[in-house]
């Protein structure tokens, strides 16, 4: 019987030790108390902490661990276990009084009951989160940080989802599509807005290739008016590597495009009419001499030169010769059809291409221009004929009539390029010059 009971007594000795090493090796401060919040039992990590060995630590309450505040605090706490039976879980602040540290931990603290289930105290597991909590913090600045970046940052910056809709706007973003951030995640473009828009164009390019994208969108207001984004679209990979989402950087850049535009526009047009300027009028001739031997159509030309042209300028001045020289591009441009073209390719030379256009139908257009023109009766109030200079009176309005000279030539089927047929409009108005001007030649 008594062998039994030691043997007994060494399996429960073997146990307990299994259960103190199981204990100290579990990463957490382990402890219990008795009903009056004195300690009964630490883990090795507890001893460890306070720096007492097991013989010092039991009996002892947290008033000889802790600062008073703190004592109190963890009294009332116990309190709730020992008093009530509830369970306590909270995040708990702790100074270490030696060092200063502040450490924190997530503790959850129970009753323990005796046999008759009455409270007999309490034990306590306390996990030390404070590196958790650390870099939960630097998250949540870093967190900050990009919000505020990427609020106050003048681009629209955006996450989409295979499908386009929005993951993530940041404020520009917002403010472009006028609504709060909540009613533009998971909604696309196209959703939010129903104005026109080319966004799906580089969202699609950037899912199927899986490249970064750079390029122009395009986006017309409620207004009609027409914007310009520069876009970078960068896409991001799922565990399988295929596009899961991307992120679009996007700029307005309308202004720089309306500028551009205009200059476009500018280098093709004659300063002073407002014609197409020789350039561009040879590059259109050159298309247009393509497009007629492609399609087996006619294309004609016309050159015009005005008669006696530097007597303007010599009566009235270089300045009334500019004028005349914007009625007479004004008269060509309301005299010839839509698709025609007329540009101004020297002083007071023009040159009109008329597509789809016989020499026959090209002679009654340079009819008409010509008889225009020679009905043209330029008034200059204000001109004083003698010194040039504006006047101050407006009695004397003097009138200026001039003529137009006209060559015509029509595509021939051994043309190789446009300048041949440059060259015979030329040879024909060189023609109607010698025969006294004010005329139409060539076919
Ligand atoms: P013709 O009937 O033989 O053509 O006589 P013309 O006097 O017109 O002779 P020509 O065509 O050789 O003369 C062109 C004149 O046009 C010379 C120049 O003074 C004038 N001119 C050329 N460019 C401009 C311009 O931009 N503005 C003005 N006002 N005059 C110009
Ligand atoms: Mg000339
Ligand atoms: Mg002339």
């Amino acid at each position: 019987m008594k062998k039994d009971l030691t043997q007994e007594n060494q399996a429960l000795k073997k146990e307990l030790s299994r259960l103190h090493a199981t204990l100290n090796n579990v990463g957490s401060y382990i402890f219990t108390k008795d009903i009056n919040g004195c300690y009964t039992y630490g883990n090795q990590f507890v001893l460890n902490f306070f720096q007492v060995s097991m013989a010092d630590f039991i009996g002892k309450d947290d008033s000889h661990f802790f600062s008073i505040d703190e004592f109190s605090e963890l009294k009332q706490n116990d309190e709730q276990v020992l008093k009530y039976g509830k369970t306590v879980e909270r995040e708990e602040k702790n100074t270490i009084a030696r060092t200063g540290e502040v450490r924190y931990y997530w503790i959850v603290k129970q009753p323990i009951y005796d046999e008759h289930g009455d409270i007999i105290g309490l034990s306590g597991i306390s996990t030390d989160i404070t590196e958790r909590k650390i870099l939960a913090r630097q998250l949540e600045q870093k967190q900050k940080l990009l919000d505020t970046v990427l609020d106050n940052v003048d681009a629209y910056i955006y996450m989409k989802d295979r499908q386009h809709r929005f993951l993530y706007v940041n404020k520009k973003t917002t403010e472009l599509f006028q609504r709060h951030i909540n009613e533009i995640i998971g909604r696309t473009a196209n959703e939010l807005q129903e104005f026109e828009n080319d966004f799906d164009h580089m969202d699609d390019k950037v899912i199927q290739s899986g490249q970064q994208i750079t390029g122009e969108e395009e986006f017309v207001d409620e207004q009609g008016k027409a914007h310009y984004y520069w876009s970078n679209k960068v896409p991001l990979f799922d565990n399988n590597q295929e596009v899961e989402s991307y992120i679009g950087f996007s700029h307005e850049i309308t202004e720089l495009i309306e500028l551009k535009k205009e200059l476009e526009h500018k280098a093709t047009v004659d300063d002073l009419t407002k014609l197409a300027n020789r350039r561009h009028l040879f590059e259109q001739a050159g298309k247009a001499f393509k497009q007629s031997q492609r399609s087996n159509y006619p294309l004609s030309t016309l050159i015009l030169d005005l008669d006696y042209f530097k007597a303007i300028n010599d009566n009235y001045g270089h300045h009334t010769g500019d004028l005349v020289l914007i009625r007479v591009a004004q008269c060509i441009k309301n005299t010839i059809r839509a698709h025609d073209i007329a540009g101004r390719i020297g002083g007071e030379e023009f040159c009109i291409i008329l597509p789809d256009t016989s020499s026959e139908d090209a002679k009654l257009l340079a009819e008409r221009i010509r008889d225009q023109i020679a009905k043209l009766s330029i008034s200059l109030p204000h001109m004083d004929p003698q010194t040039h200079q504006l006047k101050d009176d407006q009695t004397e309005v003097p009138s200026i009539c001039l003529t137009t000279s006209i060559g015509i030539a029509q595509n021939k089927s051994g043309d190789k390029s446009i300048s041949q047929l440059l060259h015979r409009a030329d040879e024909a108005l060189y023609q109607a010059k010698a025969k006294g001007r004010n005329q139409v030649c060539g076919q």
